[in-house]
């Protein structure tokens, strides 16, 4: 059989993702899926269980990834691996992560129908905790997998609960006992949504992302003083939400003050004791700011403390400030890239090169092994939230690019 003229089978993609939905289906009609939760362990009893349907070996690592793995004639070559993320934000999305986990499934089966054989083995893969809302910071089962991320300080992140990553890991009974460490790695393809607005609006089917902008995370703790509101005058008060909320606005302001294509976010807040007379003394907000250019964000980042500690200063509070996580740009490896042009444009899909400005897995694996992605249009570029959509012939489409590209690297000497 011609491999050029091998195609998914949409409609069987369609349907997992359909029953994958399920898994945390939300009343607004997203999904509710957080890392280690319990319907995270449902998804993954669900995907393994598919995995083994069609005769994959499945391995399980100290990090709860999890690898469906189909052997090539020489099994000893490094493999073409796929993967991407089943958990979701809280009250997120249908096509976030299990795209690519479910597009790298159809992948296989698609092999396994055709009886065809590669050369190479190929691999797909479920990463670990990828959104890093549940638990701080993301991407932690690849970050750990390719070295970049200490496995015991993931261990011992906790959730708002207090409840230790570790802790959850194993009581979902996916601490596997493969040590978290890299195979050698051919070629790493990563399936996604665009989860932004770029690709609708240019009227294309596919994005050929060159890599992924650098991030940073921090975590800012203000302290004042508490009080009662009736008798403690305006003078001389110790504010502290006053002064975060003067230090949110000065992060919303740092992109245009820099320059270039930056964006900045302050997503979550904490307001202690959060009672209406009581003066808050105590606030916690997240920070993230995200760039290509990396010398850019320092210096914002630089600027930014400087704007924190002069507010708290004038407001009588103090500030501690914690950079949780942080990633330079991650640029893919540009023979996978061009790859993924041609084989879209081969198969007759408008395609477009573009950058990510979303973090994934995809971002750790170019670190140790060339890494490209694939991305599909979001419907009104939206994600993260529940309207999150793609068009199922959009994700037949990308996951069509995805086995091509999977194909020719499995082949290839
Ligand atoms: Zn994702």
């Amino acid at each position: 059989m011609e491999y050029q003229n091998l195609r998914v089978n949409g409609r069987r993609l369609q349907e997992s993702l359909e029953e994958m939905a399920r898994i945390g289906a939300t009343e607004g009609g997203g999904v509710h899926r957080l890392a280690l939760s319990e319907e995270d362990k449902q998804a993954r009893d669900l995907f393994v269980k598919w995995l083994q349907e069609i005769g994959l070996k499945v391995t399980i690592d100290d990090m709860g990834n999890i690898f469906g793995r189909r052997p090539g004639k020489k099994d000893d070559l490094p493999s073409v691996m796929c993967g991407s993320h089943i958990d979701t934000q809280p009250k997120g999305g249908r096509f976030d992560g299990i795209l690519g986990v479910m597009g790298g499934l159809e992948v296989l089966r698609t092999l396994n129908d055709n009886e065809i054989e590669t050369l190479r083995s190929i691999v797909v893969a479920n990463w670990t905790n990828e959104e890093g809302t549940r638990f701080s910071p993301p991407m932690a089962g690849s970050g750990v997998w390719t070295g970049k991320l200490d496995k015991h300080w993931i261990y011992d992140r906790t959730d708002m609960q207090g409840k230790k990553f570790g802790e959850e890991l194993e009581r979902i009974g996916y601490k596997g006992n493969i040590l978290s460490k890299p195979d050698p790695i051919y070629a790493y393809f990563e399936y996604h949504i665009e989860q932004g607005p770029v690709l609708e609006k240019e009227n294309m089917i596919i994005g050929a992302p060159e890599g992924i902008v650098g991030m940073r995370w921090c975590d800012v703790y203000v302290s004042g003083t508490a009080n009662q509101v009736g008798p403690t005058p305006m003078e001389g008060r110790n504010d502290a939400l006053c002064a975060a909320a003067e230090m949110i606005l000065t992060i919303n302001a740092l992109p245009q003050k820099m320059g270039g294509n930056m964006v900045a976010t302050v997503g979550e807040i904490h307001n202690f004791p959060n009672s209406r007379n009581i003066i808050p003394d105590h606030v916690h907000f997240t920070v993230d700011i995200r760039s290509w250019d990396d010398d850019r964000s320092q210096s914002a980042w630089i600027d930014a403390k400087e704007n924190f500690q002069a507010i708290a200063n004038r407001r009588g509070c103090s500030v501690r400030i914690e950079e949780t996580w942080q990633v330079d740009h991650m640029p893919f490896d540009q023979r996978l890239v061009t790859r993924v042009l041609d084989t879209a444009q081969q198969l007759g899909y408008p395609v477009l090169k573009m950058r990510s400005g979303a973090g994934h897995d995809a971002g750790y694996l170019s670190m140790v092994a060339p890494t490209a992605m694939i991305f599909v249009p979001s419907i009104g570029g939206r994600s993260h939230v529940e309207v999150e959509n793609t068009k199922w012939e959009d994700c037949e489409s990308g996951a069509n690019v995805l086995l091509q590209c999977m194909l020719q690297c499995a082949i290839e000497a």
